[in-house]
């Protein structure tokens, strides 16, 4: 199969929290939210660039609603595609480059939407990232499914990362990490500031690369270096070493991250104390108390 008859699709989910991207304002960061989509944008760009094969899909994972930035609805009406997927802008002299610029000009009309019609109601601060992750592989198997026989689909998703991982999503998070892994699709992440176990191991589990930036103000360097490359190329690249993953779980009950628990042997739930119905699939386990415990209540029956 040649690589013309390749379609290499890559789904960016940028982390839009507005909370996040507020204090890195307040705080005086040199990488500010649109600076972050400008860096979004050259890497689709770029991506688009290597092959005329090459699609892209850009979403916003936000403290709400997960919002497809490229193809948005905006997109769908405009409708620019022919069914041979030839551009069809009628003011285009020159095909291509007026293409970028108004898949350019969607996402930042879409982020711009998005941001100011934005309402922090309640607790809700935490990003939506299982969720996005979710729609892009509902994405990718909607563009899987709509290619010709002949055209191989080979996805990945680029995750750009910026709030703190969410305990409460642990569970549909994991969830999404294996069904991208029965997809034999790539998760790769880009961390700006705290490290994500659930990440970690997403890409661990999926072949992706997992990268926290050194330096924040470089991050179009990053993601030119380590996430424009497609999995055959970057096997002849010097990329930065695999990092040490967390594979700390969460308990269901308190979604606290342990590392020795309780596991239900019927629907593998874990636990970080020991009770005697599964919460989850209120299996009732008949359990032999350990020795010691069985000691003390023989001699608390001794001592009645
Ligand atoms: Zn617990
Ligand atoms: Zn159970």
């Amino acid at each position: 199969m040649s690589a013309d008859d390749e379609l290499n699709l890559l789904v960016v989910v940028v982390d839009t929290n507005p909370i996040w991207w507020g204090k890195q304002a307040l705080a005086g960061s040199e990488l500010t939210l649109s600076k972050c989509l400008d860096a979004v944008m050259v890497l689709g760009n770029s991506h688009l660039f290597m092959n005329r094969n090459n699609k892209l899909a850009v979403i916003a994972s936000h403290i709400q609603e997960s919002r497809f930035l490229y193809p948005g609805k905006r997109w769908a009406a405009a409708d620019l595609f022919g069914e041979a997927g030839e551009v069809n802008v009628s003011s285009s002299k020159d095909g291509k480059y007026e293409f970028l610029t108004t898949i350019n000009e969607t996402i930042a009309e879409e982020i711009k939407d998005l941001m100011t019609n934005t309402e922090i109601k309640g607790q809700q601060t935490e990003t939506l990232l299982a969720g996005s992750l979710a729609k892009a592989l509902c994405y990718i198997h909607k563009m899987t499914k709509a290619g010709t026989a002949s055209q191989e689909t080979k996805s990945r998703i680029l995750v750009i990362k910026a709030a703190e991982d969410s305990a409460l999503q642990y569970m549909s998070f994991m969830n999404v990490i294996f069904a991208a892994q029965k997809q034999n699709i790539l998760i790769d992440a880009c961390v700006l500031d705290s490290d994500s176990g659930l990440l970690q191991q997403a890409c661990d589990i999926t072949g992706g690369i997992y990268l926290k930036v050194p330096h924040m103000p470089s991050l179009l360097q990053y993601l030119l270096w380590v996430y424009l490359p497609d999995q055959e190329q970057r096997s002849r690249l010097i990329l930065p070493p695999p990092v040490h993953v967390d594979y700390r779980a969460a308990c269901f009950c308190h979604r606290n991250l342990i590392e020795i628990g309780y596991v239900c042997s019927v629907c593998l739930s874990i636990f970080c104390s020991f009770s005697p119905i599964c919460t989850t699939c209120e299996t009732a386990f008949k359990i032999s108390l350990p020795a010691v415990m069985k000691a003390k209540k023989k001699k608390l029956k001794l001592a009645t």
